[in-house]
């Protein structure tokens, strides 16, 4: 059986890189931690100190509950009570219908994918204060971070004005302060104040330049063979003219690599000819064979990005805590 090993030390060292920016750290853990295992990130995060997490949907939400003192879930339905758990608003209509009492309040400042529009803040605060939630945070997410053209500058300046709306709007109700917060991964170095939260997501697992990946996805070798002028594989897409020694190890594009035709470079070796569905054919003999550990070189065989080949890593993988 294949294992994805997540790298503990690398995971902490990442942590410790965006502390230096901002400690107080909304940890996102949506889709399955980034395909790396909602259940062992969070215990690895719980053990670090996170204290505040975001997840995709309800579902997921109850699969961590004890490991944070706040959950908050992007994509909420029903109505879930539990007091560590909070709702992302992302329209004023959701905010109508909405019956669970703790939520955050998302604003569209310029990605124009969902959140509450900036000339409905008033009425989005009236609504709920008449409806007696508690607003425990207001956020809104960037839509270019990782360019250097400036969508960034403009959205922090329109939160910022929004913020300011929302702290009147609180001093004179007499309301608690909302914590507010808009930083993920790429905008954590770009932007003059990162506000009370950060929420990075690629950045703990080490997806982009900066920091280290932490998985790392080693198979087993099923069986070994020798061809001379012949091909392996679905349509025979590698031949070799020389004797050569192949190994098949035993993930394939179930186990969530992308879908390749004609090869691909792994950690130390190269895979050849059609990945199929449970394995790939790896040139030379090995026991087993790192698929990769470091997802910012492995994706540079594919045209995604880091995100899309990690979270879709099959949850049947085992995971194993190392280092
Ligand atoms: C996924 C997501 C993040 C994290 O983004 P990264 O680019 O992985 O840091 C932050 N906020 C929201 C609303 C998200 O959906």
């Amino acid at each position: 059986m294949a294992t994805i090993y997540i790298n503990k030390s690398k995971l902490f060292k990442n942590l410790d890189k965006i502390s230096l920016i901002n400690p107080n750290i909304l940890a996102v853990i949506k889709d399955n931690a980034y395909g790396h295992g909602i259940i062992t990130i969070s215990k690895l995060l719980n053990e670090y100190g996170i204290k505040k997490a975001c997840v995709r949907n309800n579902y997921e939400a109850v699969f961590v509950k004890e490991f944070f003192e706040e959950i908050l879930i992007f994509n909420p339905s029903g109505a879930r009570e539990a007091k560590n758990i909070s709702y992302a608003i992302n329209s004023l209509k959701q905010l109508k219908k909405n019956r669970h009492p703790y939520i955050h309040l998302k604003f569209d400042t310029g990605m124009h994918r969902n959140g509450i529009l900036e000339e409905e803040v008033e009425e989005a605060l009236n609504i709920a204060m008449q409806k007696n939630f508690e607003i425990r945070g207001v956020f809104s997410h960037f839509c270019c971070s990782e360019e250097t053209n400036n969508d960034t500058f403009i959205q922090y300046e329109k939160f910022k004005k929004i913020k300011s709306q929302i702290e009147n709007f609180c001093e004179k109700k007499a309301l608690k302060k909302p914590y507010f917060h808009i930083a993920n991964s790429t905008a954590l170095n770009k932007l003059p104040d990162t506000f009370d939260y950060v929420r990075p997501g690629i950045a703990i697992y080490g997806g982009i330049d900066g920091y280290e990946g932490i998985m790392s996805l080693v198979a087993k070798t099923v069986s070994v063979r020798e061809i001379e002028n012949d091909g392996v594989g679905y349509n025979k897409m590698f031949f070799s003219k020389e004797k050569i020694k192949l190994s098949a190890v035993d993930v394939g594009y179930a186990d969530g690599i992308p879908y390749f035709k004609n090869g691909c470079k792994l950690k130390n070796t190269e895979a050849v000819g059609k990945i199929s569905m449970d394995y790939m054919s790896v040139k030379g003999e090995h026991k087993e064979v790192v698929v990769f550990d470091d997802i910012k070189e492995f994706v540079k065989n594919f045209d995604t990005i880091t995100y899309d080949i990690l979270v879709k890593m099959s949850p049947r993988i085992k995971r194993v805590v190392i280092g």
